[in-house]
């Protein structure tokens, strides 16, 4: 069974196109090497004060390998594995984590939640052998209400974040909503299409986001549905009379409208079943699936939703990463020079890479 997914943000006006495939790591990598040995690391790790890190051999490495993993399709034997998987617990460790690798010519894998679409974090190219510098014990968030600023630490889970957040002003109560809209093709693309011009121009306390479903033909009797995640800086009142004024066709109902606390919110959206479960890095499991974002730069037209819709029931199951040099000039226009500047400054010997990063200058 296959289901494929548009999700559109109000904010930023993204177009994510998801595939979930039922069959784990179907057709996707050649055969592993051979491992590489452990011991220049550890040696090295050991001798440096660092004794967070977990090796193949360990009964630990896997679980550890997996904390963080979201797509199944890199947890096959077929994926290379590192030689080592690094926690450092203070920013010393992590130097002496990085320099470490250096020294036993392992390419760097630094991770900090795992969620990278392609498993950049926890994966390398061409079998290269490679450690992974997991970041999750580096998760400090301070925030500092005076100034209404956070720093928060590469490792700091989203939950954490929020948590931390419950100092910033929200108001006590505000609305959210979780509902669907089925209809034939031509209703839904309407819905859409409308939607991209109330989204943006909805007052800033104001969030809705909304998904397009294909579900099999077998159970959807040749509709799609939709859905919209919805969350108001406010009560109930006040969200049903804005929306029901800007976006009549969603035709909201009061009976759809919850109020919550924002923490509350949260973790709903994260679709998680309590607040406390926002602070927990071991939620849920991964999952076979391909995703792909990108960004539309002008709303799309009606007859273009519909033709996307077809687009994404012809069920495309492969995806490709382009080199970084023409990946990036199409991604970053005119910022690309800037940022090939900055990493040639900073990262000349290109120790921390991956197959979409900026590459340096020579
Ligand atoms: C279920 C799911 C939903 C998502 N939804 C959204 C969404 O709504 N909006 C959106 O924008 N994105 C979304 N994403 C994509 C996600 O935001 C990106 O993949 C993001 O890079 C994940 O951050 P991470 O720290 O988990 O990445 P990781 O997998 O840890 O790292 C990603 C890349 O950054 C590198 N890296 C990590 N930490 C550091 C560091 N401290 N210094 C230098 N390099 C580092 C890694 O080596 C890797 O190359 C989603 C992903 C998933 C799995």
């Amino acid at each position: 069974m296959a289901m494929h997914t548009v999700v559109a943000a109000a904010a930023a006006l993204a177009l994510c196109l998801v595939a979930t495939a039922a069959t784990a790591g179907a057709g996707a990598h050649p055969p592993a090497p051979a491992p590489v040995p452990a011991h220049d690391i550890a040696s090295c790790l050991v001798s440096n004060g660092v004794t967070n890190f977990s090796l193949p051999a360990s009964k630990s490495f896997k679980p550890i390998l997996d904390s963080s993993l979201r797509y199944l399709r890199f947890d096959v034997p077929s994926v290379g594995k590192p030689a080592a998987i690094v926690l450092p617990a203070s920013q010393r460790e992590l130097q002496r984590a990085v320099l470490c690798a250096r020294s036993s010519s392992l390419a760097i894998r630094v991770r900090s939640g795992g969620h990278s679409y392609e498993g950049l974090s926890y994966t390398s190219e061409n079998h290269v052998p490679f450690v992974v510098i997991d970041l999750a014990n580096l998760n400090q968030v301070r925030v500092d209400p005076a100034s209404a600023t956070v720093w928060a630490e590469s490792g700091a889970t989203l939950g954490q974040l929020y948590h931390a957040l419950r100092l910033v002003p929200v108001p006590g109560t505000i609305t959210v909503f979780d509902i669907d809209r089925r209809g034939p093709a031509d209703l839904i693309a309407g819905l859409i299409h409308k939607w991209q011009y109330v989204g943006p121009h909805l007052p800033d306390e104001f969030y809705i986001s909304t998904r397009i479903y294909f579900k099999p033909k077998s159970t959807n009797g040749g509709n799609l549905t939709m859905s919209f995640t919805g969350q108001v800086l406010g009560p109930k009142h006040l969200a049903l009379s804005v929306l029901n004024k800007a976006y009549p066709e969603l035709r909201l109902a009061e009976s759809e409208l919850s109020e919550v606390s924002w923490v509350e919110s949260a973790a709903k959206f994260a679709g998680l079943f309590s607040v406390a479960d926002l602070t927990s890095r071991q939620i849920g499991v991964g999952e076979y699936a391909k995703r792909k974002s990108d960004y539309v730069q002008a709303p799309i037209s009606e007859q273009d939703m519909v033709k996307v819709a077809r687009y994404m029931t012809a069920a495309p199951t492969e995806g490709s990463v382009s080199h970084a040099a023409s990946w990036g000039q199409r991604y970053f226009l005119h910022n690309f020079d800037r940022l090939v500047r900055a990493k040639s400054k900073i990262d000349p010997l290109n120790v921390f890479n991956n197959a979409q990063s900026i590459p340096p200058s020579h």
